[in-house]
């Protein structure tokens, strides 16, 4: 039986889909104003395990991570770059999936941007004014109107009055509720603005989760996630303004990671106490990452250290030669039957693949998954030798490297590349770039990057160095 730990009713629940074998997943995404930071990764690490664990478990899963590409980072950002808020999105949206590929984090079913359904978030604000939901200002702005829903605060368990209490809120002449928070913004002078029944403007930044979620998952999905940064108001938002238009429960199930730290505080842009992943693309192979984000359940604070990264590269390492070792006595080894010791081995292998199993099925505890994956490898080790057979050694490899798909890992040492080999690369992406043809051009650095090798455009000309 499945288990997942839901946020709204703080306890574990098992695990039932809306529809059989087929589950709904919406998990908020970037800000695309520039490269993500590994805190960011977190989440995107973490829930992009659990879809293929569940794909692994033979669910077909539809997988929906938007990218927000308007808010007043972006337009900041913009501003001071000199160019526009879509020039800022393109650019970091590109950004963002050379790193999540070298991150082995799955493309999404699909990854809808906000500024591309203007109509759909305008439609739905309209839907909310007519119940009442809503309300417009003399100014332009679209409240949600927070005291016409009554399940307000149900996520984070707590009533308005509690969280008005809680919450530091500017006062707000133009807000009935000081809870109230806006769906639609008036445009400021010098913001980018999109017409709509209530003068130029934009998107307040919850409203977009609702609109695509419904239009690529429909009105009730079975999981919603993200940081836990993101409970209130957030994700208290969404539901706001989904359940109250569509009458249906949102979401089934609520999954919030907890931080990766720093010294104990959350890594954020605003503390300025972060790396971006492409910063440690220059020094790990971003699979390195990955298993160190792996190595703790995703519901406990998380913290960074370099200590901590490198222990994460020898046990990947660790892994990664035992993996090596079983391709090399499978190749060598001879077609017999397999002796009665093999087969034992095998049983406990077979055993300790039930055993990841199980530790997925507690909540995704991928830290107690990869202690499994290392029983594997010390089994591999203490059994494998010249005299194994074939079919024992190709079965205990399978294994490790199915559990390794599971958790987006490919257990394989890199093979060093040569530097003409860089050099012929760099020269086959230039001339790619002088026909036009990026996505050839793109997918050469990303070629590159996942060998360790970085590029850099400069004006000399392009310059790599290795990670
Ligand atoms: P943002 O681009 O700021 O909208 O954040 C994208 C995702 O990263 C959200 O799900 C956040 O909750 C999550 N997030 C941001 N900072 C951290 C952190 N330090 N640790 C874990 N998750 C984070
Ligand atoms: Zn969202």
């Amino acid at each position: 039986m499945m288990q997942i730990y839901n946020t709204q009713t703080r306890r574990k629940e098992e695990f039932k889909p809306i529809e059989p074998g087929k589950v709904r997943i919406y998990c908020c995404g970037p800000t695309v104003y520039n490269y993500f930071h590994i805190g960011n990764a977190r989440p995107f690490i973490v829930f992009d395990t659990l879809r293929r664990y569940l794909e692994h478990k033979g669910y077909k899963v539809k997988y929906v991570q938007n990218f927000t590409d308007i808010d007043d980072k972006m337009i900041r950002r913009a501003n001071e770059e000199g160019i526009t808020v879509k020039e800022l999105g393109d650019r970091f949206i590109k950004e963002y999936y050379t790193d999540a590929d070298a991150l082995g984090i799955e493309r999404a079913t699909v990854n809808p941007r906000a500024t591309e359904h203007i109509a759909d978030i305008i439609a739905l604000i309209e839907k909310l004014i007519d119940k009442g939901l809503a309300y417009a200002c003399d100014n332009g702005d679209v409240y949600y109107n927070t005291q016409a829903f009554p399940g307000y605060g149900k996520l984070c368990g707590q009533n308005l009055e509690d969280l008005e209490s809680g919450a530091r809120i500017d006062v707000d002449p133009n807000k009935r509720h000081p809870m109230d928070f806006a769906v639609w913004k008036a445009q400021k002078p010098g913001e980018p603005a999109w017409e709509s029944p209530w003068g130029m403007g934009r998107p307040g930044w919850h409203i977009e989760c609702s609109v695509m979620a419904k239009k690529y998952l429909g009105e009730e999905i079975d999981i919603h996630a993200g940081g836990e940064d993101l409970v209130f108001p957030h994700h208290e938002n969404e539901i706001a303004q989904s359940e109250c238009c569509n009458g249906k429960i949102f979401s089934r199930y609520w999954l919030h990671n907890a931080f990766l730290n720093i010294d104990n505080r959350k890594m954020s842009k605003s503390l300025g106490n972060f790396f971006t992943v492409r910063e440690i693309s220059e020094k790990y192979d971003l699979q390195v990452l990955r298993f160190f984000m792996l190595s703790a359940h995703y519901r406990s604070p998380l913290n960074f250290s370099a200590d901590l990264m490198e222990s994460a590269k020898t046990g990947l390492a660790r892994i990664c030669n035992a993996a090596d070792s079983l391709k090399h006595y499978a190749g060598a080894a001879k077609e017999a039957e397999m002796t009665a010791e093999e087969m034992t081995a095998l049983e406990e292998a077979k055993n300790l693949a039930k055993k990841f199993d199980d530790a997925m099925d507690d909540d995704f505890n991928t830290a107690d998954a990869i202690s499994v994956v290392f029983e594997l490898v010390r089994l591999a080790n203490s059994n494998v030798n010249e005299n194994s057979t074939k079919a024992f050694v190709q079965s205990l490899l399978d294994e490790l490297l199915e559990l390794g798909d599971i958790l987006g890992l490919v257990f394989e040492t890199k093979e060093e590349i040569l530097d003409e080999e860089i050099e012929k690369l760099i020269e086959e992406r230039q001339v790619a770039r002088k026909e036009r043809n990026f996505q050839r051009a793109d997918e050469i650095r990303a070629e590159l990057l996942e060998k360790g090798i970085v590029l850099e455009d400069t004006r000399e000309g392009v310059k790599w160095k290795r990670a």
